[in-house]
């Protein structure tokens, strides 16, 4: 493991461990609060990401800002938000498990250098990997589970919730008990009263 957080970015940057890197524009490594307590984990950057190097960009980006802007977290202060793979599969399609495997220590790294109390992961290939392999969003999100003293969270990817907006109260209650836990863990300070997304 490297225990410099700029080394790490500066190592995945000039990856070429697995065939991703030769259709990407941008490695798109994450962004966030290093210091964090809570990390988002997606599944690989698509085409806004890769074009921009930032993690949840695009429409969907803007609406899980809005959506964690509710509940007091952003990407500006209080959380780290990486992906499975850090560069863009073609055609957006679900990185492989060689791809992942290939890929997956350098979130281990992050993982291991930022100490979040709570990972959240954001979509099925996320919550497959790391809560478990036959996890479905639909059923489980919301839920947490332990794992080494990390609390583990799935939720619906924001593309999900632009494509079937039906979902979109569920993730946002999803939302709202990440931030109870995170209140009745005194790893967050209250905030206004809560609107309606
Ligand atoms: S996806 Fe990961 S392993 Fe593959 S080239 Fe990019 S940084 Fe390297």
């Amino acid at each position: 493991m490297m225990e410099d957080f700029q080394q790490l970015q500066q190592t995945v940057e000039s990856c070429t461990r697995c065939d991703l890197c030769q259709g990407r524009h941008h490695v798109v490594f994450g962004t966030g609060n290093p210091q964090a307590k809570v990390m988002f984990i997606g599944e690989g950057p698509g085409e806004q990401e890769d074009l921009k190097g930032e993690p949840f960009v695009g429409r969907s980006g803007q609406l899980m800002d809005k959506m964690l802007e509710y509940v007091g977290l952003s990407r500006k202060t209080n959380i780290y938000i990486a992906n499975m793979v850090k560069c863009r599969p073609p055609q957006n399609r679900d990185p492989s498990k060689d791809e992942v495997a290939l890929c997956i220590g350098y979130l281990r790294n992050q993982v291991y250098l930022i100490r979040p109390k709570v990972i959240v992961c954001v979509g099925r290939i996320a919550a497959t990997a790391l809560i478990s392999p036959t996890y479905k969003v639909t059923k489980e999100h919301g839920t947490f589970v332990e794992r080494n003293g990390t609390l583990l969270m799935g939720t619906f990817h924001p593309a999900a919730l632009l494509r079937n907006p039906d979902n979109k109260s569920a993730a946002m209650e999803d939302l709202f008990r990440l931030r109870d836990k995170l209140l009745e863990l005194g790893l967050l300070q209250p905030e206004e009263p809560e609107h309606n997304c």
